[in-house]
């Protein structure tokens, strides 16, 4: 009998911060498991906001994570070689914006080779930039789940990520990659996004 979970796929959810990415990551793989499917579960280094080993929602639910080195994708080959874990179904990678644009290709072979990818992502950095690698995998997926959150200043939905330093919104240089929680982000509509020049 046909099984389309035996097949390989990728599939993105994307959107900005505060939009529930990592809840829906979460139950996806929460889902999986309970169909005793095997998962590995992975995020890059950089992303230190709540824990070490483990994927956190703003609510604190979690799940276990490998750490991996941004910069080096190809370690979750590595990973998916040993023994133990010959009988993996899904790669799961969180944060998957902030990888080496390598990652993409990797999790390409990875669905060729009939292994399900799930990852969540930012699909825009606080200029409202397209990310590289969510640029790159966004036309490779089977499944694309794009989540808006609700704008803080109008109620409208927003899609993107503003960035506040020092309660001013941020400047167009200022560095990209910093990973904040409330104090620093918020989401926002496309009329009330700013970034000053
Ligand atoms: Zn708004």
């Amino acid at each position: 009998m046909y099984n389309r979970y035996n097949d390989g796929w990728i599939e993105v959810i994307a959107g900005c911060m505060f939009a529930g990415k990592t809840e829906e990551f979460i139950r996806r793989i929460i889902r999986l498991q309970y169909a005793n499917r095997k998962v590995l579960v992975f995020k890059p280094t950089i992303d230190v906001r709540y824990a070490t080993t483990k994927v956190v929602t703003h609510k604190g639910v979690s799940i276990q994570a490998i750490m991996i080195d941004r910069n080096q994708p190809e370690e979750i080959l590595k990973i998916l070689a040993k023994k133990e874990n010959k009988n993996v179904n899904a790669i799961a990678v969180d944060e998957v914006q902030f990888f080496h644009k390598n990652i993409v290709e990797i999790l390409d072979q990875l669905a060729n080779n009939n292994k399900q990818v799930i990852v969540a992502g930012l699909d825009q950095d606080f200029r409202a930039e397209p990310f590289e690698v969510m640029s790159a995998i966004l036309p490779r997926a089977e499944f694309v789940t794009k989540l808006d959150a609700i704008c803080v200043v109008c109620g409208a939905a927003a899609t993107r990520t503003q960035r506040i330093i020092n309660g001013k919104e941020a400047s167009y240089n200022d560095p990209i990659i910093e990973i904040g929680a409330q104090e620093k982000y918020e989401a926002r509509c496309r009329k009330d996004h700013k970034v000053l020049k």
